[in-house]
């Protein structure tokens, strides 16, 4: 951390600072310029202490990071890269990770053909939202626990690990029982006491990126979910607001090397709730493989223009088989297997 001082900082402001710093465990280094004095705070521990404890002292002009302030999700932490095993299949190895199915888990006989479909085309993960977190209360909320019984069955019968998001920190043991992923989405990101309580669960976890949030922000959610105890974080790139108004969300596609330069952690990405359309999925869907995605998650419906929520960006069955089939020529240009 770096103390810039005020031209014309008295001494007695600059040894404050100093004070300050040694109170919190932290070495000195003094820079005594002609007009400016630099202070440099040492310590192992930098990136975990408040910028505020030194910016509010009297003659202080600015304090800089140089640590990052995530820590647990960090490259600097645990340098090699983790791999999740989710019901025998491991995300973050070379193989490219496909999680499919519908937005919600709308009847039986939806997600069975949902799920045998998207096992037949090549998909290692069903997904499907029992508890939908909806913009509206008057959207169709998911069938809930209904929801997940009906989950259970399609892993049942297709032997497929099932993924599903979890929006209530009392519904964590619940939602747990039945799945065996929880996600936590985009509206839920900085919701710190889900975080914390799915944390406990010690199961893999999808962590959406908050459509507002930074890529710092994102870490420091997963900070939350590994001061839990666990290592079993997936960051998921869903698209963030930005001006852009002819898609749903941008999808951040640098923040995929971004993150596997300063995290850990097992990188997927969701094309469907980014593009906003079936149309643009595949082609985003391609371009996260070749910037170095460990998987992706696609919305896949048998019947799109009967789905309840999203049928707009959802693939038909036939589009989602095409769109396995071009992955694996880009993930074979990326040194990546299907
Ligand atoms: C979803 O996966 O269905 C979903 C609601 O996603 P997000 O949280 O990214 O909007
Ligand atoms: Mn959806």
């Amino acid at each position: 951390m770096i103390v810039e001082m005020r031209t014309g900082a008295s001494r007695k402001e600059v040894d404050d600072v100093v004070e300050k710093a040694k109170s919190v465990g932290l070495n000195v280094q003094l820079n005594l310029g002609t007009d400016k004095t630099v202070v440099a705070l040492l310590g192992s521990n930098t990136g975990q202490i408040p910028t505020d404890i030194f910016a509010v002292l009297p003659g202080v002009e600015s304090v800089t990071r140089i640590m990052k302030p995530y820590k647990l999700a960090s490259r600097e932490f645990r340098p090699r890269s983790t791999v999740v095993d989710c019901g025998g299949v491991r995300i973050g190895g070379n193989k490219i990770i496909v999680m499919a199915g519908p937005c919600a888990v709308e009847s039986e006989a939806q997600l069975m053909e949902a799920a045998r479909a998207v096992k037949k085309a090549g998909a290692s993960i069903l997904r499907g939202g029992a508890f939908k977190p909806r913009t509206s209360p008057f959207s169709f909320q998911g069938l809930q626990q209904q929801g997940l019984e009906l989950l259970a069955r399609a892993r049942q019968e297709t032997g497929l690990p099932v993924v599903t998001e979890v929006v209530n920190p009392a519904d964590v043991d619940l939602v747990a029982s039945f799945a065996d992923m929880l996600q936590i989405g985009s509206r839920n990101m900085q919701n710190y006491a889900l975080l914390t309580a799915v944390g406990k669960m010690h199961k893999p976890v999808v962590l959406k990126r908050g459509f507002a949030n930074t890529i710092t922000e994102w870490l420091l959610a997963a900070d939350y979910l590994l001061a839990e105890g666990g290592n079993h974080a997936i960051l998921c790139e869903r698209g963030i607001r930005t001006f852009e108004d002819s898609i749903r969300f941008s999808l951040d596609i640098t923040a995929i090397p971004v993150l596997k330069k300063n995290s850990h952690l097992p990188v997927i990405v969701d094309p469907s709730h980014a593009a906003g359309h079936w149309s643009l999925v595949p082609a985003v869907a391609k371009a996260a493989v070749a910037a170095g995605a460990d998987g992706l998650i696609i919305e896949v419906h048998p019947n799109p223009k009967e789905a309840l929520v999203d049928g707009l960006q959802s693939l038909s069955v036939s589009d989602f088989s095409r769109l396995m089939k071009e992955l694996s020529t880009v993930a074979a240009s990326v040194g990546r297997t299907m």
